[in-house]
């Protein structure tokens, strides 16, 4: 178990080993009234506040979040069952983005001049503005970044935050609160809400909460959209992927087996981006395979030091895999490293040649497991990326850059890594989402930070004249002048 959702508290627990953590009570209606007025009594303050105060506050909060990285890494552990290493690149992928949005606030507001176009006296340009309120809700599988890299965005935009964490992994929130709270002297700016869907679900039917930005399932994605859409209230959704690799003919086949195995295995596959589905040329299959089961079979799920790939966080989430493993039948082969009898670990697992269209082709694993399927031709390839209706991100490995590039621009995806995996997700100026069932909306660069505002658009005259050509009322002669101009200037 890794928490228990009581009627008033959520007891936490440490997956690998179920050691009690903590009990965290869950927000009250009275309490969510509470945060809801202080919001509202912060807003205009902070709505208002200029960006280079917003950008020192970030900063501050970053830079305390580094003097207690231990302590992150420590509480994101006991949580989720992640390896301290992985720990680490947890916090080292939010201060990355912290550290770009503190860049991006001192260009993204500035006032930007528009093209007037044929209308010589007028005057136009754009501004952004914060929408007020931001609600988020957050996963368990990444519980800073997914939790930290919204919230600074919505921040940076200028938007007063109420945050709903997974129920799996309060803790890291409590204590980025915490730290939000001492190093910025702003409580009321972002707030907390702890509980399950009933909670999540209150914060998006909110009339007063302007944005919903929602990472976690396509299933709940799907209900958040429906509720959003009752107020047409905005929404961003990253939602889930089961992305593939496809591995050319030309491929680095050492390269594209270690990118397979760290892209499948890292965070024990709880990873939206992680590599789910290989496809490689037939030419290069056998040796393929031979190298990926021999990185596979060393592997081991563990607690122990030796043990690279960490705990499934979540019970259901082991279940459902090990139910996808169970169900496949028609597989040529299923290979498999290591795990601890205790605990919720899954072994490193390949599965060759499953059936297509399967759960274990079609729906998110979200384990450390990776399916390999031959394909003929390029076209066959890019057919078989695009065959399920996720489209998070993918990755192509070729030796020709062009083709890559080409492969790359046909899967119908968010975001596309060549010759690597996952990588794309730490490069924190590239905007980063999902199509069809992974999701809509952009996180990340100036694109993040743009989702939670309005684009505002404004225009005056260069000269205040008495009439427009365009108001009434115009004579036949006039209108023959302007149709003599469509002709000559548009024709
Ligand atoms: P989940 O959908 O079960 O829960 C996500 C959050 O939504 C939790 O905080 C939960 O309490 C809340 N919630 C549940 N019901 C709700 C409701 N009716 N209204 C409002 N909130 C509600 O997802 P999870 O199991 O926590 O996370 C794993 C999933 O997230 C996977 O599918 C994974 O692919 C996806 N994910 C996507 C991204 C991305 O960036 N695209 C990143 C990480 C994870």
């Amino acid at each position: 178990m890794s928490c228990n959702l009581k009627e008033n508290v959520i007891e936490v627990f440490n997956p690998t080993n179920g050691q009690h953590l903590k009990e965290i009570p869950i927000t009250t209606d009275s309490q969510f009234k509470e945060i809801i007025e202080k919001s509202i009594e912060s807003k205009n303050y902070w709505n208002n506040s200029i960006p280079g105060f917003r950008k020192n506050l970030i900063k501050k909060f970053r830079k305390a979040i580094i003097q207690n990285m231990d302590l992150f890494i420590e509480t994101i552990c006991s949580e989720t069952g992640k390896k301290k290493f992985e720990g680490m690149l947890e916090v080292y992928t939010s201060v990355e983005h912290m550290k770009h949005s503190e860049k991006l606030l001192s260009k993204v507001f500035k006032k930007k001049n528009r093209s007037v176009g044929t209308l010589l006296t007028k005057k136009a340009w754009t501004e952004l503005q914060p929408l007020g309120i931001a609600g988020i809700i957050s996963p368990w599988n990444y519980p800073l970044i997914l939790t930290l890299t919204p919230v600074i965005e919505a921040l940076s935009a200028g938007n007063v935050v109420i945050l709903k964490p997974s129920e799996q992994t309060p803790l890291t929130t409590e204590l980025l609160k915490s730290i939000w709270d001492e190093s910025t002297e702003q409580p009321d700016i972002l707030q907390i809400i702890y509980g399950g869907g009933k909670i999540g679900s209150k914060l998006v039917n909110a009339p007063e909460v302007d944005i919903i930005c929602f990472t976690g399932s396509t299933k709940i994605g799907k209900m958040i959209a429906i509720d959003c859409a009752k107020n047409l209230k905005p929404v961003i959704l990253e939602l889930g992927g089961k992305d593939p690799m496809i591995i050319c003919e030309d491929a680095n086949i050492d390269r594209a087996v270690n990118g397979a195995v760290w892209g499948g295995m890292s965070n024990a596959g709880q990873t939206c981006i992680s590599v789910e589905r290989i496809f490689v040329h037939e030419n290069i299959k056998g040796e393929f395979v031979k190298k990926i089961s021999e990185k596979i079979k060393k592997l081991s799920a563990g607690n122990s030091k030796n043990s690279e790939v960490g705990s499934i966080s979540v019970e259901a989430g082991l279940e459902k895999i090990k139910s996808q493993i169970k169900n496949e039948k028609k597989a040529s082969e299923i290979i498999q490293g290591g795990n601890d009898k205790n605990g919720f670990y899954f072994p490193p697992t390949v599965v060759i040649d499953p059936e297509f269209n399967g759960e274990l082709m079609q729906d998110e694993t979200f384990g450390p497991v990776v399916s390999i399927t031959s394909f003929k031709t390029e076209e066959e390839a890019i057919n078989l990326a695009n065959s399920t209706g996720y489209g998070l991100s993918a990755s192509v490995f070729s030796a020709n850059k062009s083709k890559g590039k080409k492969i790359a621009s046909q899967i119908r995806a968010g975001s596309v890594a060549i010759n690597d995996v996952m990588t794309h997700y730490g490069i924190a100026d590239l905007p980063f989402g999902g199509v069809g069932l992974s999701g809509i909306g952009r996180v990340h660069g100036e694109e993040g930070i743009k989702a939670f505002c309005l684009q505002k658009s404004y225009m005056t005259n260069r000269i205040n004249l008495g009439d427009e050509m365009w108001w009434y009322s115009k004579s036949e002669k006039f209108e023959g002048i302007i149709r003599k101009f469509l002709k000559m200037y548009f024709g």
